[in-house]
């Protein structure tokens, strides 16, 4: 029998209220059935789960419709800072970098750490200084206007916190829709699962605060004995839980979905509604979407059907 294999990609917990057939999430859902229908085709050909969500992730931080890549969020200091990992189930091994300025592909230079170098994690000064080893020289990235208009929109709105930063209330800033970040799960033919995620972070963080997208565990893990997962949403909380990799020992007794669930109900009951939300694929292919914000586009491609499947999960 044909071995099953597939990519899964989601484009942030979001907690906006949003129209599902408005403009907006036409194009959201457009540009993220592409890359997962990119991502698929690579895997078709019989390249690695790795190659595949690296692919997919790239093509979504190059678009700018989410928050990663050029389209990131800005720091409180109006400063582009990104976080990105990257994970392989076949050995754990794995890449991250954290608060890099100037990289267009962060997601690129997590791979590099994962494949290049003897570590697993660097940040700042440090991975800028790698990625140019790596021919990846930092550039000037220019915010786009649509980003430069949302600082100044939510300076104005939050004007009162400017001299305290420290205390800056993210979950009143996230009401009003604030997320977007990218990633993606995937199972190859030859049965090895992937795991990448890329961000901007939160907008208006303190510079030099480092989410969940970083921490292997906590944005993503991947184990070929059980399976493969991404969380997005609020990343405080989602690194304090560790909850891709509680997630991912959850499929050691039950399917994705099941674990993706559990591990949003976790959250939920730990830290409350509207905190995040997770994508999940197990060894045998079977997928996982859950979240606890009101909704998170989503996008599959399998070898079951080859159906690209793509819409705004709601709850
Ligand atoms: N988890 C990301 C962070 O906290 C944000 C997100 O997923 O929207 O940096």
């Amino acid at each position: 029998m044909e071995r099953n294999y597939g990519i899964l990609l989601h484009g942030g917990a979001r907690s906006e209220k949003i129209n599902a057939s408005s403009n907006r999430a036409k194009k959201m859902c457009k540009f993220i059935a592409h890359a997962s229908n990119e991502g698929y085709f690579l895997l078709k050909q019989g390249n690695s789960a790795i190659d595949a969500v690296e692919y997919a992730i790239i093509m979504m931080e190059d678009s700018g419709i989410f928050n990663a890549g050029r389209g990131s969020c800005l720091t409180i200091d109006g400063r582009m800072e990104m976080d990105a990992s990257i994970m392989s189930g076949i050995d754990l091994s794995a890449g991250s970098v954290g608060m890099v300025q100037g990289i267009s592909n962060p997601i690129k230079l997590a791979r590099h750490v994962m494949e290049r170098s003897k570590h697993v994690m660097l940040v700042s000064k440090g991975a800028l200084e790698f990625a140019n080893f790596m021919h990846m020289p930092p550039k000037e990235i220019h915010p786009e206007k649509k980003i430069l208009d949302k600082y100044m929109k939510l300076k104005k709105t939050f004007k009162h916190y400017w001299n305290e930063k420290y205390n800056m209330p993210y979950d009143e800033l996230e009401a009003l829709g604030q997320q977007g970040t990218v990633g993606a799960v995937a199972l190859d033919t030859d049965g090895n699962l992937a795991s990448a995620v890329s961000t901007g972070g939160r907008w208006l963080k303190m510079s030099g605060r480092i989410g969940d997208s970083a921490i292997i565990g906590g944005g993503i893990y991947a184990d070929n004995r059980l399976g493969a997962v991404c969380a997005t949403g609020n990343g405080e909380f989602i690194m304090r839980l560790c909850l891709s990799k509680y997630a991912c020992d959850i499929m050691k007794r039950r399917n994705a979905s099941e674990s993706s669930r559990r591990a949003i109900k976790h959250l939920t009951n730990l830290f409350g509604k509207n905190t995040g939300g997770m994508i999940s694929i197990d060894s045998g292919g079977g997928i996982g979407i859950s979240h606890n914000t009101p909704y998170m586009p989503v996008s599959f491609v399998s070898s079951r059907d080859e159906k690209n499947i793509t819409y705004l999960s709601m709850v």
